[in-house]
């Protein structure tokens, strides 16, 4: 059986004439007829070219991969017993699941607490992060969770200001930094800025300790979609040249007389803005770290993707021989910019292997008594019982789960609802809660309550829906959480799993379902 789905498909707007009637390896029609206008990949390929290498229509959605995976988290079941409490008192009128406390705090100080154990471990300068930046940096703030802004944020900024090839004023960073600090809670979450090859040349993370406030920075080795650096369509010559300026790599090239003229004949309408791949060397990461602390920088983070083995291994060691204060390892499929769509599918090592070897690797420098920065996994992750297993599965190590494609989808989701009250033409499917946003959305009497009347009304709709989605997670977990009688997140182990497939078992090491618990049935069926 093939787990690819290939030659049609929502992602690039393709889609097969024999729609019953595919052959699974190639993706093409039983019957390729002479005359067909070409709808599916190839098709469209003939046309538009590399155009379909990417989800379309750009900007304005988020894709992950459609691959199926042969083990994915769905393989392991959530264990719960009889008795018994970890973290409170064993009375049923005590260990009740709002007592469930959710609470994390990392860093070489333990400096940094969440309230919630997940947080958007990067999206960058992509028109989807821009859009939507009010939701996900207010909502992420009251939440009390992290935000970590991706790459060439700055770069892509036509109204940075730069002095000496570094950047020295900004409007974009700046909002999103402010955004996010100005609804920050008690001091719990983070926003955290993060840096490619062309962000470190730019001398962005200097410039957000510097001038900003920015306390956390992180390195970027790369992300679950894709192994090469960002892609952003650009429908603007002059921005085109001035992205070229800054160092990044720009197609087809704007400062050639022919493409120019190419572009404002109307011969094509995007020119694509790729960010280079890193070449990382132990000099150089050292360098870099150093660099940072001497600017300021009060944590640094290191974020991974699904690369091969030995390179999540090099990000394990450098992590801990530099001392980072968080690892971030995202696995294969998701993109919640641009990434090329069959790369998105076919590259990378999957999550469940992925946090597997993770495991394995960062247990062994345990073993050896070497520092483990804290450790956060993404790739996919949408519910709460997803967010038990991803920290069940590498605990104790595991404090966090990164997701970027849900939370975005809550904040449009509340931005289109919010605008929907706001015009009056609210669809019937959410009509029946009511028709303005203290009935519709159910958190908030709560968050009223919380920031008075004032600052409530001031909040947009977006950050209201990540608010909500996020207390549905919440919630969602202390449940499960409780079922496992784990009261806090240090007592979730590896223990609460069981594999449900020989195949998932023997990938993670997590006992097979009906080996679980073998030898304390056993005793307890011998009276013993
Ligand atoms: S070009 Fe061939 S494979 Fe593609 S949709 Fe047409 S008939 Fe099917």
């Amino acid at each position: 059986m093939s787990l690819s789905k290939i030659n049609a498909t929502a992602a690039t707007l393709t889609k097969n004439r024999t729609e019953g009637s595919v052959v699974p390896t190639s993706g093409m029609c039983v019957t390729c007829i002479d005359g067909c206008i070409g709808m599916c990949e190839i098709g469209k390929s003939a046309y538009r070219g590399h155009e379909v290498i990417y989800p379309q229509p750009f900007g304005v959605i988020t894709t992950a991969a459609e691959k199926s995976f042969p083990v994915d988290y769905s393989h392991f079941n959530i264990m719960g017993g009889v008795v018994g409490a970890h973290g409170i008192e064993a009375d049923s009128d005590k260990a009740i699941f709002p007592a469930v406390n959710l609470e994390v705090t990392f860093g070489h100080d333990k400096g940094i607490k969440f309230k919630m154990p997940f947080m958007i471990p990067g999206i960058g300068s992509t028109d989807i992060a821009k859009n939507n930046w009010e939701g996900l940096a207010i909502g992420s703030a009251l939440a009390g969770t992290g935000l970590t802004i991706g790459e060439n944020v700055a770069g892509m900024d036509n109204e940075a200001v730069y002095k000496n090839g570094k950047v020295v004023d900004t409007v974009d960073l700046k909002r999103r930094v402010k955004l996010y600090l100005d609804h920050r809670q008690d001091g719990y979450g983070a926003i955290i800025v993060q840096a490619n090859v062309e962000d470190a040349r730019l001398g962005n993370q200097e410039y957000a300790i510097r001038e900003l406030g920015v306390e956390c920075v992180e390195l970027k080795w790369g992300q679950g979609a894709k192994n090469i650096g960002g892609e952003v369509k650009i429908k603007n010559l002059k921005k085109a040249q001035m992205l070229l300026e800054r160092g990044y790599i720009v197609l087809p090239d704007p400062t050639d007389p022919t493409v120019i003229k190419a572009f404002e004949n109307g011969a094509f309408s995007e020119f694509e803005r790729h960010s280079r791949v890193g070449m990382v060397t132990e000099e150089s990461f050292a360098k870099r770290i150093e660099e940072l602390r001497k600017a300021g920088a009060k944590y640094i983070f290191l974020k991974t993707g699904a690369y091969r083995p030995a390179a999540l291994a090099t990000a394990l060691k450098f992590a801990s021989k530099y001392k980072l204060d968080l690892l971030t390892v995202d696995g294969a499929g998701g993109g919640t910019g641009m990434s090329p769509w069959r790369m998105m599918n076919e590259w990378g090592v999957p999550p469940v292997e992925l946090h597997s070897l993770l495991y394995q690797y960062v247990k062994q420098l345990h073993e050896k008594g070497e520092y483990i920065p804290a450790i956060a996994v993404a790739g996919g992750f949408t519910f709460e019982d997803q967010i038990f297993k991803g920290l069940a599965m590498g605990a104790p190590f595991v404090k966090l789960v990164g997701m970027a494609r849900a939370p975005i989808a809550a904040a449009m989701v509340g931005k289109t609802i919010g605008n929907a009250i706001r015009n009056h033409q609210i669809p019937v499917y959410v009509e029946r809660f009511g028709t303005t946003i203290d009935e519709v959305f159910v958190t908030a009497t709560e968050l009223r309550h919380k920031l008075g009347n004032e600052e409530f009304e001031k909040l947009p709709a977006g950050a209201i829906g990540l608010y909500t989605y996020y207390e549905r997670l919440a919630q969602g977990l202390r449940q499960l959480m409780a079922g496992t009688r784990k009261f806090a997140l240090e007592y979730v182990s590896r223990n609460d799993l069981a594999a449900i497939t020989h195949e998932a078992s023997n990938i993670t090491g997590i006992p097979y379902i009906m080996d679980c618990d073998k030898e304390e049935a056993e005793k307890i069926l011998a009276g013993k």
